[in-house]
């Protein structure tokens, strides 16, 4: 079956060099804890296990840490809470910050305005990044659809910001109801450029493409807001997100019946996988 390849496809450069990093110390260092998984990536984590890593997941951070007294700690790139380096300095933990620079970015702009200003934080619960943006101040507070207007927020210019992986039209949902109750508000907020290019790509595909498949994890936050986007994008589409070919084969019939197809992924899949599924959909 014909199958054309999105660019970009695969990591983006901040999961690309954690898990590399990842992957090198563990290697190079006897033992390599780190704290939750590096990447939203059932696969790239196991072979990362081969490699030695120990990951800590399972329990509050805080708790989890003490566990990596006898080697080296790795935080990834999602960021993560200013009290977790602390904690690891008070256990005589030594440990390596894999912070993709976009989320440093974000977290230190965060930082300064929040001395100033309160914030409006549109993030996931519970993900790492919007945990870190979260643990930064009190003035920061984390967006929920339909409650702006019961926020404690006395600032009439509040900024509004976001994670590095929402979708576009996500933003642009929350940024109408800030706006509708805080007409004066600061709009900061916008997904990374690795996010926001692979968006993007879901408004120009192939003319000839009859179905899409993307490639990501369903506990990838931004490989599903690429699926939302491109079946809203393309309604004429069919479109499948997969992990790997085994999660394509059930659909191989219609894949077929649907060709050419048009290839993506979010930014958590390894190229190793890429290669393989396209194989795999060459050979339908
Ligand atoms: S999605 Fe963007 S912010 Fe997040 S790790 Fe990748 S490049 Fe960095």
């Amino acid at each position: 079956m014909e199958t054309i390849i999105a660019s970009p496809i695969s990591f983006c450069g901040g999961v690309k060099h954690a898990v590399e990093e990842a992957r090198r110390l563990s290697q190079r260092y006897p033992k390599v804890y780190m704290l939750f998984a590096p990447v939203h990536n059932e696969e790239v984590v196991s072979s990362l296990k081969k490699d030695g890593l120990v990951l800590l997941e399972g329990a509050a951070a805080l708790d989890l840490i003490p566990e990596a007294q006898d080697g080296l700690l790795l935080f990834g790139a999602h960021g993560h809470p200013l009290a977790y380096e602390e904690k690891a300095i008070e256990e005589g933990v030594e440990f390596v910050d894999l912070t993709c620079p976009y989320v440093r970015r974000i977290l230190e702009a965060l930082r300064e305005e929040s001395q100033n200003h309160d914030i409006i934080y549109l993030g996931e619960e519970g993900h790492q990044e919007c945990l870190a943006a979260l643990s930064i101040s009190k003035r920061i507070f984390l967006y929920k659809e339909g409650t702006t207007n019961k926020l404690p927020i006395k600032d009439q210019s509040p900024i509004f910001r976001c994670q590095t992986t929402m979708s576009l039209e996500e933003i642009e949902k929350a940024r109408g109801e800030i706006l509708s109750v805080f007409p004066n508000a600061i709009d900061r907020a916008a997904p990374c450029p690795a996010t926001q290019a692979r968006q993007e790509l879901s408004r120009h595909l192939p003319k000839n493409v009859r179905s899409a498949v993307v490639l990501g994890s369903a506990t990838s936050r931004n490989t599903l807001s690429l699926y939302e986007a491109v079946k809203k994008e393309n309604p004429d589409l069919f479109v499948i997100r997969a992990l790997d070919e085994k999660e394509i084969e059930p659909y191989a019939d219609e894949l077929r019946q649907h060709a050419p197809v048009y290839l993506m992924s979010g930014a958590s899949s390894a190229p190793e996988t890429i290669k393989r599924v396209q194989e795999y959909l060459e050979s339908l």
